[in-house]
């Protein structure tokens, strides 16, 4: 029998109903499966029994597990949100039961910046954390939590960069809890780390421990990440203040406490929480301090109560080969400002005669004696160091020759689900050829055949479209608010093309656009490929060749020649626009992290590096392009030596040939500028042409694709953790084991660690 209309209808809206109703109720569950508890808080995003596996192995007797210790942590919400994402999926907006409200209303809306990096250190280390969520491997993070983080950047046309403290709210932060006292629960649970003062009285600084979630994408696994925030009211006033900014330096003093309190606050922390990691991963030689605690905590139990004054050198010296052994270090630059070293005298203040005593045998630095040299005491005592390239385990072993035989390289990787944008994404959902991509980014290793996929080539170069435009509207956008703030504010908008008439300033999504973003570092050369600008205007205006070239970075506050490079981008602008005929734009956005980072990659149509070879040890924007689909021009340094594969990834440009000692020097008259500009202009002129010319262009999407065939399957840091996971050691479930090898036989930064291993 055939019924009526109106019943045909009645019966759609009544099993829309029925399935919504099921739907909810499923979603309901979901949420309560998404809610945990233990002694120390409620979380937000895993169910009761990740939370209590995760726990139980981190907490295990056989200690197979590793703290993973680190001055800056970079894992921004806007960039990667799994948690956020999941409820998306469930369209789950609110919920009756009011303490399941609120983390949903805060994960919903809540903000998503954790100002806790200045530049790639942080934001490697973020990623690494990340993939080890993702590849269930066992680790804890610990760092600092800084309430006025690094800085905040404006810019003015004049002044050049301002720096403001950063404002954010840990407290209103999704995924990050203060932990409770189990004792008494209205607390926070608090560790303490002993400091003395001038006349030598012990005193403490005290923290009160939070706990950032690293959630991985199907929530069935995380990462713990301990902040320790000094900023409470029984701390000292003056450890408060050295705690409250990322990498204060305003005296050596302060920077030598703050490296003190991550390194001591390592162990207990791990008492505090029950923490049993038999391996510890210094992620550059900040925390290092943790030896001191670690030696002595080692020679408390051998030799008891008095062992302060009963123990001689040579036990300190075997109790610190003995501690070694747990000691992972990747040395992350050879550049001096990155290595830690430090007056003697400052350390009468910070520690007791005993750690003194330490230090004296094994920090003194070989050259200068009144000072400890803290990169000389972390490369000494490991098991395993590591530096972040090819090339730069080639530099650091000239650094330390004593040293060479044990560094060994693992080449750095991304995060590549926090690291390809969205549009890119969804166009690798579609192609069967990727499946299962964003659990297994080796996927891309077996991909040659999308070269001459059509229909992939399309669909590639309508989202990198999508993606350009996103970036150039933003641009736009940033150019006109500037503009209207003129009235407003007291900063001089530090854009020429905010002070044009509408109609000349606005970039166009179409016109090659050139990107370049990364801390401002005097060896970092952002100022380089303006080095001749009537060169680089006349190949813009022969051929009518339009190009956006867009910047961003920010430079330490203290470090005045890395201002003066934003100040020379900013005085470039106007005569770069008139020379070129206004066919060159040059801007610059302040205020560079992650989420500009993101944009930024995957709009360009070439990332642009231009580093003093070899002093960028890795660097890891351009592996963010790569993953993109997005080809670097850079100069053969860290990791492109690795990503280049004879030019069909990309172009180099600038020195290449054998690095010694003399190539170590920042000293201005050493950063040829003049050599390498001039190699820059002649490789810029073929990129164009390539881009412009109709005849030729399919040559450029070559490149491009070649980028997710070979980059992508390496530069991950899924294939990075793989090999660390190698150096620790650990006893992993075969299931996961068997992931990491696979990751491991994709790419081996090191043969000849590989041949070690057998
Ligand atoms: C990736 C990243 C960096 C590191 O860039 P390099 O090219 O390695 O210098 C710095 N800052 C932010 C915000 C990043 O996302």
């Amino acid at each position: 029998m055939k019924s009526s209309p109106s019943t045909y209808s009645r019966t759609i809206a009544e099993k829309t109903t029925a399935t919504k109703a099921i739907f909810s109720s499923e979603s309901d569950h979901r949420l309560h499966e998404m809610l945990a508890t233990n002694k120390f808080g409620t979380f937000f995003g895993v169910s009761q029994e990740v939370l209590d596996s995760v726990w139980q192995t981190l907490t295990s007797q056989t200690g197979e597990s590793v703290i993973y210790i680190s001055m800056e942590i970079g894992a921004d919400l806007d960039v990667f949100h799994p948690v956020c994402d999941r409820l998306q999926q469930l369209e789950i907006t609110t919920h009756p039961d009011e303490s399941i409200n609120q983390f949903l209303q805060l994960f919903l809306q809540g903000p998503v910046k954790i100002p806790n990096y200045s530049g790639g250190l942080g934001v490697l280390a973020g990623d690494t954390l990340k993939s080890f969520a993702d590849c269930k491997i066992p680790v804890a993070g610990i760092s600092l939590l800084y309430r006025q983080g690094y800085f905040s950047q404006l810019v003015d046309s004049k002044i050049g960069q301002i720096a403001w403290a950063s404002q954010w709210e840990p407290e209103k932060t999704p995924g990050l809890y203060l932990l409770h006292d189990p004792e008494s629960p209205s607390q926070p649970l608090t560790i303490e780390v002993p400091f003395y003062d001038l006349q030598g009285i012990r005193f403490a600084a005290h923290a009160q421990l939070w706990l950032k979630m690293e959630i991985n994408e199907a929530l069935d696994f995380f990462v713990p990440e301990i902040l320790l925030d000094y900023q409470t009211p029984l701390s000292p006033d003056w450890i408060q203040d050295a705690a409250q900014h990322l990498y204060n330096s305003s005296s050596e003093k302060i920077k030598a406490t703050q490296r003190r309190l991550l390194g001591a606050g390592v162990t207990p922390v791990m008492e505090t929480l029950g923490l049993t990691c038999r391996t510890m991963h210094l992620n550059e030689q900040h925390g290092v301090g943790v030896i001191l605690s670690l030696i002595t905590r080692l020679l408390q139990e051998k030799y008891g109560a008095h062992y302060e004054t009963e123990v001689t050198d040579h036990d300190i010296l075997s109790a610190a080969t003995e501690v070694a052994k747990r000691l992972v270090f990747t040395i992350h630059t050879p550049v001096k400002a990155g290595h830690d070293r430090f007056d003697i005298s400052v350390y009468e203040e910070l520690v007791n005669p005993f750690c003194r005593r330490i230090l004296n045998l094994l920090a003194l630095d070989t050259h200068n004696p009144s000072v400890y040299n803290f990169t000389a005491m972390a490369m000494k005592l490991n098991r395993a160091t590591n530096s972040v390239s090819r090339l730069h385990k080639e530099v650091t072993q000239k650094q330390f020759p004593q040293y060479a035989d044990k560094i060994t390289a693992i080449t750095n990787g991304v995060h590549h689900l926090t690291w390809t944008s969205d549009a890119r994404a969804e166009l690798f959902d579609t192609f069967p050829d990727l499946h299962n991509w964003r659990r297994d980014p080796s996927v891309f290793a077996n991909t040659e055949a999308l070269q001459l996929n059509n229909k992939f080539r399309t669909y590639f170069e309508q989202a990198w479209r999508t993606d350009t435009k996103i970036l150039v509207d933003y641009v736009n956008q940033m150019l006109i608010t500037h503009r209207n703030q003129r009235l407003t504010t007291w900063i001089d908008p530090p854009n020429y093309l905010s002070c044009l008439k509408d109609e000349d300033a606005p970039l166009e999504h179409t016109t090659f656009t050139l990107g370049f973003a990364r801390r401002f570092s005097t060896y970092k050369r952002a100022d380089l490929i303006f080095a001749d600008l009537d060169r680089l205007a006349a190949m813009i205006t022969e051929n009518n060749w339009p190009v956006n070239f867009i910047y961003a970075g920010k430079a330490h506050p203290s470090d005045e020649p890395g201002q003066d490079l934003i100040r020379n981008v900013l005085a470039i602008q106007e005569e770069l626009y008139l020379k070129s005929n206004g066919l060159a734009k040059l801007v610059f956005i302040p205020g560079y992290d992650m989420h500009l980072a993101k944009m930024m990659v995957a709009g360009s149509h070439a990332w642009l590096n231009s580093p003093k070879r070899p002093l960028e040890a890795s660097g890891t924007s351009g592996m963010k392009a790569a993953l993109n689909g997005v080809p670097n021009v850079s100069i053969m340094d860290g990791w492109w030596v690795e990503g280049y594969h004879n030019g069909q990834t990309g172009w180099k440009f600038g020195y290449e040939g054998l690095v010694t000692p003399e190539h170590f020097s920042e000293q201005p008259s050493s950063l040829l500028y003049n050599e390498d500009s001039d190699s820059f202009y002649t490789v810029f002129p073929e990129m164009l042409r390539l881009f412009y010319d109709p005849t030729l262009h399919d040559q450029y999407i070559d490149k491009c694709i070649a980028n997710l065939t070979l980059n992508y399957p390496i530069f991950n840091t899924h294939r990075m953790a793989a090999e660390y996971v190698a150096r620790y050691d650990l006893d992993l479930a075969p299931k996961v084991q068997g992931e990491m090898e696979k990751f491991r036989r994709l790419y081996c930064s090191d043969p000849s660690f590989e041949s070690g291993l057998k």
